[in-house]
């Protein structure tokens, strides 16, 4: 008789379920990931069971039913080919090789897992893998095609990782890989040499923990506040979603998110979005919640639904305060609708489409309306053109400057100069800032830009004789992302040293909005001062204004945004004098932006700023015919 030890394979039984009971507590999304996970606890915990009970009835073969002794070895036989494809699949699925639909070869990797289960159900018949007579239980002559289907799939798995190497970007995703394979491996070569133990029920819990730990945990697609699902989970989801056109999406955001969570609090704010989860949960079970991040959810659900009533009814819940325990938070959502079947070919295209919708839902201030996709998918091609152009003229040095004279307002004479980027797409046209600074900005190469345009100035001011003709100094806008880098003020001082010019005929505009309690960046502009750079405060009176802050802020001069400017000419009043006096008061000089007509030019002149720019004198132009227009040849 055989006396099987059940020392490893009960505690792995418990511990397999502890982990189940985990899994289950969780919402979780489904994806191929999360089936083929499921699929394997279920067959291992199944696998144990059976290695447990087959075992138990081995060594009582003599008191029970030979029938019944069989049958619980081909069950528990079965479950372990299955066990091995599983693990195999596993790796296929986190390397994303799409099911392959080449029949040949998804047929030919599943020969040995095919042959290896005809061969146990037929077991019963012919005995190959195993036989039970008289004196129990004893292997069959094939037998040794548990190691050939074991080790064939732990090599594939291996072979398979090596081959699509680069598939995984992050280190920690190979290593899970690797690691839950070689605990395979190595449980195997036990099961070898102590067959009683029953250890490899052990290493294959063991491969399952690792699996759980590096990519099976719900909790990586969970946005653990309201329990969405988040980004990652949208993307795998309509990644591999090949009969997408089935789903419409309708997303919201919260407008001004940033600005409340300062008002509100961020615990505060986090109950409101649980709140607002929580009811969306309640009233549509049947759609798929996901959390996008800063205020943003997206529903996803069947296209027959009647996507018109939900907007409604949310609409109209947002109507009343969410109440968490010690606030009442009043929000305000804009909404998008998204139709999956109108040709999106990647997830990137879907998930951008809704961004720059909520962007655009964002600032548009009316919930009646739902932002629809008919154009998401031509301004996400827009978008990418765009950003390739920019790419494209970073790449070759091929950002130009244009230069807007800076005139003084009583002399009219020229004073300085701003300079304002440029770009040129395929067709040479040129395309403004405002379309591709921002992109600039998300993907970081504003730093690359805003030096490029610095050191184009610095070219021109060497080059030019600028003092021949009255020009004082060139102003310069830059990003707050610059100021991320805090080498900035080295690298430019190098510039301007290269060029021999003197730091101070550099004027750098920074906006307000960036200004807002960033202790670093002060520091920066503190240093770089010292340095001898000027400082100058843009688009004044656009944002929160803020008078204190600018007492102790150190700037040379405040450039009043067009906006403001333009509603003094309208219709005068007293505020923007008064302004204007305050920091005269506190030895800033003015700029009044956007000048347009000889009538603006007197007004702003009248109320005292010191310095004009506008259309009235001069559109941006090319540097050469900046030169042409004021050097006069
Ligand atoms: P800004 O710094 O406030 O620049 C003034 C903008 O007003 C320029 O637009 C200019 O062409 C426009 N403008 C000037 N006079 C008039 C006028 O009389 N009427 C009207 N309607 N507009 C006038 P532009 O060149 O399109 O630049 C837009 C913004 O892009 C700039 O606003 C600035 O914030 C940003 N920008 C431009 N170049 C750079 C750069 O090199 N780096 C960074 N970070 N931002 C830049
Ligand atoms: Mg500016
Ligand atoms: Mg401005």
């Amino acid at each position: 008789m055989i006396n099987w030890s059940f020392d490893y394979v009960i505690p792995s039984l418990l511990i397999l379920i502890i982990i189940m009971g985990y899994y289950f507590s969780l919402p979780r999304l489904p994806v191929r990931l999360n089936k083929v996970f499921l699929a394997i606890m279920v067959n291992e915990g199944f696998v144990i069971i059976s290695d447990i009970i087959a075992s138990w009835a081995c060594n009582e073969y003599k008191t029970l039913p030979t029938w019944i002794v069989v049958l619980l070895n081909t069950l528990y036989f079965a479950a372990f080919f299955s066990g091995c494809f599983l693990f195999f699949e596993m790796c296929v699925t986190l390397l994303r090789i799409a099911p392959s639909r080449k029949n040949v070869r998804k047929w030919l990797i599943r020969i040995p897992f095919i042959l290896s289960e005809i061969l146990t159900v037929s077991s019963a018949f012919f005995g190959f893998i195993f036989y039970i007579d008289e004196t129990g239980y004893h292997r069959g002559p094939l037998h040794f095609m548990v190691y050939v289907t074991l080790y064939f799939y732990i090599f594939m798995n291996y072979f398979t990782l090596f081959t699509h190497w680069n598939r995984l970007r992050r280190r920690h995703e190979r290593n899970g890989i690797i690691g839950y394979t070689t605990m395979l491996l190595i449980g195997a070569a036990l099961r070898y040499c102590l067959p009683l133990y029953l250890i490899f029920d052990t290493f294959c819990l063991m491969a399952v923990l690792i699996i759980y730990l590096s990519y099976g945990n719900p909790e990586f697609f969970l946005e653990t506040r309201n329990m969405a699902f988040n980004s990652k989970a949208l993307r795998i989801f309509i990644e591999e979603n090949e009969d997408r056109g089935r789903y419409k999406i309708l997303s919201f955001i919260i407008r001004d998110y940033h600005d409340l969570r300062d008002i509100y609090g961020t615990i505060q704010m986090n109950q409101g979005i649980a709140l607002i989860s929580e009811f969306l949960k309640k009233n549509y079970p049947e759609v798929i919640q996901f959390y996008y991040q800063n205020g943003r959810f997206v529903l996803l659900g069947n296209r027959g639904m009647d996507w018109e009533e939900i907007h409604e009814e949310i609409r109209h819940r947002f109507l009343l305060p969410w109440k968490s325990d010690d606030a009442e938070l009043y929000l305000e959502v804009g909404f998008a609708l998204v139709d999956l079947s109108k040709g999106y070919g990647s997830a990137d295209e879907v998930l951008n489409s809704i961004g720059l919708l909520l962007e655009r839902a964002d600032r548009l201030g009316d919930d009646y309306n739902v932002l629809t996709d008919d154009n998401a998918l031509q301004d996400y091609a827009d978008r990418i053109y765009l950003k390739k152009t920019m790419e494209n003229a970073i790449d070759h040095k091929a950002v130009e400057i244009y230069l807007q004279p800076l005139i003084d307002a009583n002399k009219r004479t020229l004073v300085g100069a701003e300079a304002l980027a440029r770009i040129r797409d395929e067709k040479g046209h040129i395309v403004p800032p405002g379309a591709f600074i921002p992109i600039a900005e998300q993907n970081g190469r504003i730093n690359e830009l805003g030096e490029q345009v610095f050191e184009k100035v610095c070219q021109f001011i060497a080059d030019s004789d600028v003092d021949s003709f009255g020009l004082q100094f060139i102003n310069v806008n830059l990003s707050p992302i610059q100021f991320m880098r805090t080498d900035l003020g080295e690298r430019f001082l190098k510039v301007v040293d290269r060029y021999g010019v003197d730091p101070s005929r550099i004027h750098l505009e920074i906006t307000e909005e960036a200004m807002i309690d960033d202790q670093q960046m002060e520091k920066q502009i503190q240093a770089m001062q010292r340095d001898g750079f000027r400082f100058v405060l843009d688009d004044y009176g656009k944002g929160y204004s803020n008078l204190t802050r600018l007492k102790k802020s150190p700037f040379i001069n405040v450039k009043l945004d067009m906006e403001i400017v333009w509603d003094y000419c309208n219709a005068p009043d007293h505020i923007l004098p008064m302004m204007v006096g305050a920091f005269k008061k506190m030895h800033f000089g003015i700029t009044a932006e956007g000048i347009e007509t000889e009538e603006m030019a007197k007004k702003m002149t009248n109320i005292g700023c010191d310095y004009l720019q506008g259309m009235l004198f001069s559109a941006p132009l090319p540097p050469e015919e900046f030169l042409e227009q004021y050097r006069g040849y």
